[in-house]
């Protein structure tokens, strides 16, 4: 999970006075039931949040894609030129007989794409609290993630098809264990399966940009497809892209999309929002907030 810094600042208006979000924790160092005022203000990502935890249309859109996905798996298989990833077809543009003598596979993204975290979101808007990879590596070892609509239904039908399916996490290698047992309990994964989930920093080069780790697998499987919640799951962006770089970018590959890229929902968080505040994760949420504001279309 990419860092969400937007909820509170490190200084904080309650009643017209500012605090320090620090003054949020009771003594034992727990976060502290949000105030009143807190709760009248409302939050930016209320809306995000509660579309995606109560909507019949986010079942309705997480479903209608893995079922496209799953359409999509045999058309994948039986075409030896089929591959969703762009490194892949670079790596084996001049000998296209090898890439198709592969076995085939999908790679899927964990957060927000097979596992819904929203909990932790809304441990943070009722806490009062902001993004703490602390906080969020405590929420993963809970092992609470629960599936996406669909996302088991798409995992049984690739065992059953003989595709294997690999995980490209942006979660950190220390919390792979957890995350590992959290797939499982969900069935997104079984007990026997070996090592297909492929965390941040498991490897020295295996950075947030996924790209290096899209490269090692494509070495090794043809890759029919792949799924997420964040471009950056598909292509490679480069540092720090504006959003208009990301539309851009999205519009450049419009036939894949659909076919061999298939997009969950995520409202709440990724590389959408964060380029709309430059990428400025420690900024003050007033400032975030006026650059966020300055992206709107009229
Ligand atoms: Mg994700």
């Amino acid at each position: 999970m990419l860092s969400k810094c937007v909820l509170f600042s490190a200084m904080i208006l309650i009643g017209g006075i500012g605090l320090p979000a620090d003054s949020l924790k009771s003594a034992s160092g727990a976060p502290q039931a949000a105030s009143k005022d807190q709760e009248a203000s409302g939050h930016e990502d209320l809306d995000a949040l509660l579309w995606l935890q109560t909507s019949a249309e986010f079942i309705a859109i997480t479903r209608q894609t893995f079922r496209l996905a799953e359409m999509n798996l045999g058309s994948a298989l039986v075409d030896p030129t089929w591959s969703a990833c762009l490194e892949q077809q670079r790596m084996f543009a001049k000998q296209p007989g090898a890439m198709a003598a592969l076995p085939p596979a999908v790679i899927l993204d964990v957060d927000e794409t097979v596992l819904d975290n929203s909990a932790y979101q809304a441990r943070l808007i009722a806490n009062g609290e902001e993004f703490d990879p602390k906080t969020w590596n405590l929420f993963v070892q809970e092992e609470s993630g629960i599936a996406v609509p669909g996302a088991v239904d798409f995992i049984e039908a690739c065992r059953a098809a003989r595709v294997t399916v690999l995980y490209v996490t942006n979660r950190e290698y220390e919390v792979e264990y957890a995350t590992r047992r959290n797939l499982v309990k969900t069935g997104l994964l079984q007990e026997n399966d070996p090592d297909v989930l492929l965390t941040k920093n498991e490897r020295k080069q295996w950075t947030s940009d996924k790209k290096s780790r899209r490269t090692h697998l494509a070495s090794q499987y043809r890759i029919l497809m792949i799924l997420g919640d964040d471009l950056n799951d598909f292509v490679s962006l480069g540092k720090k892209p504006t959003p208009e770089k990301r539309r851009k970018t999205a519009t450049r590959y419009s036939d894949r999309w659909g076919r061999q890229w298939m997009a969950l929902p995520n409202p709440n968080y990724g590389g959408w929002e964060r380029s709309l505040y430059q990428w400025e994760d420690r900024a003050a949420r007033e400032a975030k907030l006026k650059l966020k504001r300055s992206n709107l279309r009229d």
